[in-house]
């Protein structure tokens, strides 16, 4: 997509910091890092939310984050642990339209997190969010 930034950066047209470089899948540092080491896994075919992206490339997006994760913890960064997260839609906070996993190193006290208010539903309440789930997978979900 000729307006997309990371479809410059796998054209090479954009620089960026390459981590990983796949025949599917680029990796590279994020230029606003939640934590140093924070960086970004995408496909090289534009896919511009999870609706759009081939599940061939999903799981080798997944793969190559999960592969970069367990570098980062025998890396020289400081890496206690890691977050893997993926925004899909302007209400999840995606800002840039070619998916991406962020890969983000955690250390205690290291300031990055989620806001979240969780509740805890009843039983009832459960099992109706999982049959309109069921519905819309189109399946039983087995
Ligand atoms: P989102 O909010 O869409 O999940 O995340 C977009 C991410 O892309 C942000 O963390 C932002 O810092 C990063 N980003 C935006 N523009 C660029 C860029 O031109 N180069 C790189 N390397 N990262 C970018
Ligand atoms: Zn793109």
């Amino acid at each position: 997509m000729s307006d997309c930034i990371f479809c410059a950066i796998v054209a090479g047209t954009a620089p960026a910091s390459v981590v990983l470089d796949e025949s599917d899948v680029l990796a590279f540092m994020d230029i606003r890092p939640f934590t140093p080491g924070h960086l970004l896994v995408v496909p090289k075919r534009h896919a511009s939310g999870l609706a759009q992206l081939d599940p061939e490339d999903g799981a080798k997006v997944f793969a190559a984050g999960q592969r970069i994760a367990t570098a980062l913890r025998s890396s020289a960064l400081p890496v206690d642990g890691v977050n893997l997260f993926l925004a899909d839609g302007v209400a999840a906070g995606q800002e840039v339209f070619h998916v991406h996993l962020h890969v983000v190193p955690r250390t205690a006290r290291d300031g990055f997190g989620v806001r979240a208010n969780a509740q805890s539903p009843t039983r009832t309440v459960l099992d109706g969010t999982a049959d309109a789930i069921r519905s819309a997978l189109g399946s039983d979900g087995a």
